[in-house]
């Protein structure tokens, strides 16, 4: 059997194994240091300015998101459908209820008609969301013109969860720098690592500040130990914070690289009939994070499921795009605006493996795996 080619491995680069061991002969093995104080700046740099809030997860980045603007148990807050199941735990996590809002077809992110019909009808019915919770999959970027428009007008905080578009642009903007706060993931299978970890990011000092005070078990700045409120332990180490500063200094090639695989991707598979990629709109500048692919004929030469077979066969791992939200056991009880093209995108999508690292030769088997289907 040859090696096995995965989706989204960790990507190592020279002086990571470096940083980490620094970090740790520094003696600040916890979640204080001076590292991650580094990556904080180095990440606010990064968004062109603002405050990082380094933390153990993108989910709790996204929960303290929610919870700083002000989510309560018994709110709606909007959100994509088309996304991982961690989006709306959140959500839940502040004893909040997420009403899903299906995909646009331009950009497989958040339909910005659809939001402005459930902005409009809450209105209404004078019972606004408590925020807007949008998801920038792939490493692309929601139509955030429309989103932040539709926002402001109804003024509800928006959210964006960022976690799968570190580096990725709209209109020349960083992803996760259109709300009132975002959150990005350094989970093993993200564009940066660091074996798990996450960022809140705010344009905020103050809201970053309750946001690091949150995730430090709400301790007050007193001598004793003074609790006034609920808070949670959130802080990422300072080993790991080493590694994401590290990591994150080799942004710009890892972009490089992912969009080069995804280019040679585009010219060896478009000719297959019926087979479509992710669409990059003319304001986005997409990672490709993953290469996601379309098989969206009405009579296919073949199924989605039989290519994932194929390319399992050969030890190549692929999966199916996500599962919408509102189609999961979990949230079945939870409304939803249209659903229809997040479905379609589920099941006929199909990320194929994606890494910067991947060799010409693994790349050449996917290919050749895929045509070998048609
Ligand atoms: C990975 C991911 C998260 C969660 O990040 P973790 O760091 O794994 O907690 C949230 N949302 C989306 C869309 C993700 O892909």
């Amino acid at each position: 059997m040859p090696e096995r080619v995965y989706l989204s491995p960790p990507e190592v680069f020279p002086g990571d194994r470096e940083a980490l061991l620094e970090a740790f002969d520094s003696g600040w093995i916890a979640p204080v240091g001076p590292a991650i104080e580094a990556f904080e700046k180095a990440f606010a740099e990064f968004m062109g300015g603002g405050y990082a809030v380094a933390l153990g997860s993108g989910t709790a980045a996204l929960h303290l998101a929610l919870l700083d603007a002000g989510v309560k148990p018994g709110d709606e807050v909007l959100c994509s459908t088309l996304s991982f199941v961690a989006s709306a735990n959140a959500i839940a996590y502040c004893g909040a209820r997420p009403v899903f809002i299906d995909s646009e077809r331009e950009s497989w992110n958040l339909d910005p008609a659809l939001l402005a019909k459930a902005l409009e009808e809450r209105a209404q019915a004078g019972a606004l969301p408590a925020a807007v919770e949008v998801v920038h999959i792939y490493g692309q970027c929601a139509n955030m013109e429309a989103i932040c428009a539709l926002c402001a007008q109804y003024n509800v905080p928006l959210i964006e969860d960022a976690a799968e578009a570190l580096g990725a642009r709209c209109e020349g903007r960083p992803a996760g720098g259109f709300g009132r706060m975002s959150a990005f993931s350094f989970n093993g299978n993200k564009l940066i690592t660091t074996a798990g970890g996450g960022m809140l990011w705010s344009a905020d000092q103050e809201q970053a500040q309750r946001a690091r005070y949150l995730a430090s078990q709400a301790r007050l700045p007193d001598r004793g130990y003074l609790h006034e409120e609920t808070g949670y332990n959130y802080r990422m180490s300072n080993l790991l914070a080493a590694l994401g500063r590290s990591q994150l200094a080799n942004l710009p090639e890892r972009i490089r690289r992912r969009r080069a695989v995804f280019e040679r991707y585009r010219e060896a598979l478009s000719d297959l009939p019926g087979l479509s990629f992710m669409p990059e709109p003319a304001e986005c500048e997409s990672t490709r994070w993953l290469t996601c692919i379309l098989l969206d004929t009405e009579d296919p030469p073949v199924e989605p499921e039989a290519l994932i077979d194929a390319l399992e066969a050969e030890n190549i791992e692929a999966r199916s795009v996500w599962r919408p939200l509102h189609c999961q056991p979990l949230f079945q009880d939870c409304q939803v605006y249209g659903g229809a093209v997040a479905e379609k995108l589920s099941t006929r999508g199909i990320c194929l493996p994606s890494s910067g690292m991947l060799t010409r030769d693994d790349q050449d088997r996917v290919i050749e795996t895929l045509r070998g289907c048609f």
